[in-house]
């Protein structure tokens, strides 16, 4: 008999398998679809070599400390800050939009305050920001806008982003200074052998058994399990009692070039050409020496895997509905960022997760001598 059935061997589920196991003598079976561990932030070495993302480019970044902590029990950490170039009007121009990005594709030389003032005069301030477009025209107004989100989302979410929650294009700032760094948070790193080797080092603990190429579905009959742990879609737990909740979906194009370095920067945006959004070069992320070069461009697609919760307002309403269910349905707990249907980041899966193991294991249930 095993304690936990976990659904889902990503950071949610590996985390909760790893707390679990570890700090509560629970007896695990952690199960996946696929046939691997570490759910989208996977790595392999591809056939020559190359460490690269099988889902796209995964940059670590937080500001908790209690994550950070965490996660170096698993791994040992290269430091790495991320940079993005967008491709606009000819020219390859840092994103987020900050001093160099306005100067270099105007022509221009201003400071750091004349940029605050040119904002200000280009912006078309909004009393009330509720939407993806609203939060970049309201600071630095329609021409930018056009320039650099507007086709991106439009490609990314096959939606014009005066439909998308807000919260989709504030992931990305504007910046009067020259800061270049995609992110700024106070943690920023690569796990030093890779994602894949720091998901192995989570499961290592003899009370957790792994079965992958296996749907829960097939065996959640067979095999006697106390409690579940659900970290896949939602509404595919509920049969799609209510409908599906729209997931965004990419599909990834690898390739390898004969040559050292391919592009100037990790990552370059492409808003308005080509059918992919952005393209990553592994090896700048990874610091991998090698004589050839791995990249990888993003197709966005509305069916395959899902990869990102859509959020918009009818959306949300729509999970209120099955968060109602999951609520609902005793001994089986959802978590993560398909089973909670956030578009959430590694390590807020991973507050996510720790959270939920703190609230399990506070449970009057487990201290019956208390
Ligand atoms: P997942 O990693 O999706 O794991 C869920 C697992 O459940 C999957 O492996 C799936 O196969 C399995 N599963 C589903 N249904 C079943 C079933 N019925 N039976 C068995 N198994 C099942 N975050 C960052 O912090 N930085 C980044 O740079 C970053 N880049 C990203 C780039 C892309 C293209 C994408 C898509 C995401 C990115 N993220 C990034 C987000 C990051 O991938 C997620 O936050 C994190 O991987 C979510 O972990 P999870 O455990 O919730 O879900
Ligand atoms: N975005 C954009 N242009 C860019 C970069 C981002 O319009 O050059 C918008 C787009 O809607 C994207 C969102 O901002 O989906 C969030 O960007 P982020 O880089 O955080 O996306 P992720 O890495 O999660 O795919």
């Amino acid at each position: 008999m095993f304690d936990y059935l976990i659904v889902g061997a990503g950071f949610a589920g590996s985390i909760l398998a790893e707390r679990l196991a570890s700090q509560s003598d629970k007896k695990i079976l952690i199960v996946d679809t696929r046939n691997h561990i570490g759910g989208n932030a996977y790595d392999h070495y591809n056939e020559d070599g190359i460490l690269v993302h099988k889902y796209g480019p995964h940059i670590f970044h937080t500001n908790s400390r209690d994550v950070f902590e965490y996660l170096s029990r698993f791994t040992e950490w290269r430091q790495y800050e991320h940079r993005v170039l967008a491709s606009v009007d000819g020219q390859l121009v840092p994103m987020p939009i900050n001093l160099d990005t306005i100067n270099k594709l105007y022509g221009l030389n201003l400071t750091a305050f004349e940029l605050t003032e040119f904002f200000a005069s280009v912006a078309e301030p909004k009393e009330q920001i509720r939407t993806s477009e609203d939060v970049v025209v309201n600071k630095v107004g329609r021409e930018l806008y056009e320039k650099f989100f507007r086709n991106y989302t439009i490609k990314q979410w096959g939606i014009d982003p005066s439909d998308l929650d807000k919260s989709v294009t504030a992931r990305v700032p504007t910046r009067t200074n020259r800061d270049d760094r995609y992110f700024t948070d106070t943690y920023q790193a690569m796990p030093l052998h890779g994602y894949t080797r720091m998901f192995e080092k989570l499961l290592a603990h003899p009370n957790i058994k792994i079965m992958l190429n296996t749907d829960y579905r097939e065996i959640q009959d067979v095999i006697p399990y106390k409690e579940m742990i659900y970290t896949g879609p939602v509404d595919g737990y509920f049969d799609y009692r209510y409908g599906k909740l729209p997931y965004r979906s990419l599909e990834f194009k690898h390739e390898t070039l004969n040559e050292q370095v391919h592009q100037p920067q990790a990552v370059i945006n492409y808003p308005n050409e080509h059918l992919y959004t952005r393209v990553t070069e592994f090896k700048y992320l990874t610091g991998q020496e090698h004589q050839k070069t791995s990249l990888v461009y993003e197709y966005p697609r509305a069916e395959g895997d899902p990869y990102y919760p859509v959020p918009r307002p009818e959306n949300a309403e729509l999970y209120k509905q099955y968060k109602a269910l999951a609520d609902a349905t005793p001994n089986v707990h959802f978590v993560g960022r398909l089973a909670t249907y956030k578009y959430y980041n590694m390590d807020q899966v991973v507050a996510q997760a720790l959270s939920l193991y703190a609230q399990l294991a506070e449970r009057p249930s487990w201290h019956p001598e208390e």
